[in-house]
């Protein structure tokens, strides 16, 4: 089999607020042909331009090649073999961050692919069977327009509709300072713990919380003398904590710290998880799987996190293309309690809601069946695809 050519999608959401510290508004979407008729789809988490730049763009010597250059012509049934040969020829202008995410995308596609061919879930390919089902956690983000005790109200009554629906466990985005913070919620970190008692009250002992701060604290004192103070309400983890490069603070707070510590959602390639892993700086790695280089990388990562008795939550911020690449490598991860799941019905992001019809439904129980179809199984709504590439196409 060989690959004969690479569609890109630039998608947006026409009512896109630019103001909004939101992946979902946009995204690439990739799809993979063949000469034997069988395609593959997929998608990563960056500027959805940057990304097809980076496929398209052509190269000028051997260490600068385009992915569309490299990926032409090749046998997509080896991916792990084709991910090391595209990692290498790309080496001038690549190796992390913008053009591995595009990877990620197009790794994504040859997966789905591979599946596809054998007739099999992309999983079956990816490892031994590592659970009987999967279970997601759900992501809740209210809009914060109202000032804190709003959305303290506001995100408690979600994580009780989260449990009411199944869930077994939602992470809170408490978006209160850094870079992520959002007007409105400009409160002292003494307010945080208030959310998280009245969640855990509702939601009772049995449902996993999680705190999102986004890199919230320059300095890790700061963050454990707060993080100490939430150690009673029993939190499944802390998110980013400290900015991402601060490996010297990650590293003293995860000594110290009362909750465990996740990262990893801006990381590409398994050599970036290995360096946090080797400072004993995280508990839980959260790769995404688009970013991360693709059902290769992240495979890899959960493989390193297996060999240091770390779990593994991915991070999924996108459409149904991403849910489904991590729900395959869900399946394949007994280290994997948790993926990150937003809901069709309970997202803002219409990419979310409207491009792809998911495979997998929550069940009254909060646990999704193993994939089934073949590859990734994926369906598109072309016409939905038709409406948000045109919006993509405005832009430029
Ligand atoms: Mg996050």
């Amino acid at each position: 089999m060989k690959i004969t050519g690479i569609d890109c999608h630039v998608l947006l959401d026409p009512g896109y607020d630019a103001d909004a510290t939101s992946s979902n508004q946009d995204t690439i979407v990739v799809e993979v042909h063949t000469d034997e008729g069988i395609g593959g789809i997929g998608e990563t988490d960056l500027n959805a331009w940057i990304a097809r730049a980076c496929i398209q763009a052509p190269g000028t010597h051997t260490m600068d090649r385009g992915l569309t250059a490299m990926l032409v012509g090749a046998d997509p049934l080896d991916p792990v073999a084709l991910w090391d040969r595209v990692y290498a020829g790309t080496a001038m202008t690549g190796r992390r961050g913008a053009l591995v995410h595009a990877l990620g995308a197009l790794d994504m596609a040859i997966w789905d692919i591979c599946g596809k061919a054998q007739r099999v879930p992309t999983w079956r390919l990816l490892g031994e069977r590592g659970r009987e089902h999967l279970t997601p956690y759900a992501s809740l983000l209210p809009r914060a327009g109202q000032g804190f005790d709003a959305f303290a109200e506001t995100i408690a009554d979600q994580a009780i509709a989260a449990s009411r629906q199944g869930f077994r466990a939602a992470k809170l985005e408490l978006l209160t300072r850094g870079p992520y913070a959002h007007e409105g919620l400009a409160v002292g970190d003494d307010r945080l713990v208030e959310v998280i008692a009245a969640v855990r009250k509702a939601a009772g002992p049995d449902f996993d919380i999680m705190v999102d701060v986004a890199y919230g604290w320059d300095d890790w004192r700061d963050a454990l003398a707060v993080i100490e103070t939430w150690a009673e309400h029993r939190l499944f983890f802390v998110e980013t904590p400290l900015w991402t490069d601060d490996l010297d603070g990650y590293a003293e707070l995860a000594r110290r710290s009362p909750v465990p510590l996740a990262t990893g959602e801006w990381l590409s390639t398994r050599f970036e998880f290995r360096e946090l892993v080797e400072r004993q700086a995280v508990h839980v790695l959260q790769p995404d799987v688009g970013r991360v280089g693709g059902l290769t990388e992240a495979r890899r990562v959960c493989e390193l996190a297996a060999r240091h008795d770390l779990r593994v939550v991915p991070h999924g911020w996108k459409t149904g293309i991403t849910v489904a690449a991590t729900a395959h490598l869900a399946a394949v991860t007994p280290h994997l309690p948790y993926f990150e799941f937003v809901p069709p019905t309970m997202a803002e992001s219409r990419l979310r809601r409207e491009l792809v019809r998911d495979e997998l439904v929550l069940g009254a129980d909060g646990t999704l069946p193993l994939p089934a179809r073949h590859g990734l199984g994926i369906e598109l709504d072309r016409d939905a695809l038709a409406e948000f590439a045109a919006a993509g196409a405005r832009l430029g």
